[in-house]
């Protein structure tokens, strides 16, 4: 009899003690899977100072195709600018040699981000994934290609080499406006716009274009992200804004 007891004791023991682990590497796993959520999923993360008070940018450029200062400084500017992360953004950039995968897909896209990624969440740092490729995206039809994507909560790809193609030449945007431009819009769409995360605070999402902003001005206007489109809204250094509307749905989410 007294022997069964001990035993029961011992099991029961046991099963609390490995219930206990188990909760602690849901816990681990749930961390570092912050990153693999879908674009937008991050919204509030991003824009509020709830629960991350800075935040850093984790910039990878394939070599040959770093991104200008200029639009490096305007991309911590236009995070300052709509966040509220008082203990500061830092960028922490550093080349790969290239993947050599061109034209790429958004899979072959999430595993070179997989393979290289190495910053992570902290407990009230977020933390972000930028990566300015060589060669083109596989999504590129006869007409017109794509010069960026968002592709998860806290991460997006910038097509650099298609930048170069369409900059700093005769009758084009110059460099950093064009990066600038592709980049901001990008980081727009992990924000969460447009519905795509921050909710409409008024009817502005274009039927046509899904997850954009249908005033043909706004950075978030489908046109900034394709070749075909780009030029109509980028000229020399000019920078294509935020819409009010826009800017509404971004504060109604915790943001500036
Ligand atoms: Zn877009
Ligand atoms: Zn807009």
């Amino acid at each position: 009899m007294k022997k069964n007891t001990y035993f029961i004791i011992i099991l029961l023991f046991i099963t609390s003690f490995s219930c206990s682990k188990d909760d602690e590497s849901n816990g681990t796993e749930n961390t570092i899977d912050y990153h693999l959520q879908n674009v937008g999923a991050s919204s509030k993360d991003l824009l509020s100072d709830t629960q991350y008070k800075s935040l850093v940018i984790e910039l990878i450029y394939v070599e040959g195709f770093e991104p200008t200062q200029q639009a490096v400084n305007n991309i911590v500017a236009f995070f300052n600018e709509r966040t509220y992360k008082p203990n500061g953004i830092t960028v922490q950039k550093r080349s790969i040699p290239s993947p050599g995968l061109s034209p790429y897909t958004t899979n072959e896209v999430r595993t070179i981000e997989d393979n290289n990624r190495t910053i992570f969440n902290t407990e009230d740092q977020l933390a972000v994934w930028a990566l300015y490729i060589d060669g083109l995206s596989a999504s590129n039809s006869q007409n017109s290609s794509v010069l960026g994507t968002a592709y998860r909560n806290t991460s997006f790809v910038i097509y650099e080499e298609s930048i170069h193609n369409l900059s700093d030449d005769a009758f084009e945007p110059s460099r950093q406006a064009l990066e600038t431009t592709v980049t901001l819009h990008e980081i727009g769409h992990i924000f969460g716009l447009t519905n795509l995360g921050a909710p409409l605070q008024s009817n502005h999402e274009d039927e046509a274009h899904p997850k954009h902003c249908d005033e043909t001005n706004c950075l978030m206007f489908w046109k900034t992200e394709t070749t075909n489109g780009v030029m109509d809204m980028v000229s020399g250094d000019e920078i294509p804004q935020l819409d009010a509307q826009c800017i509404a749905d971004l504060q109604a989410n915790g943001g500036k």
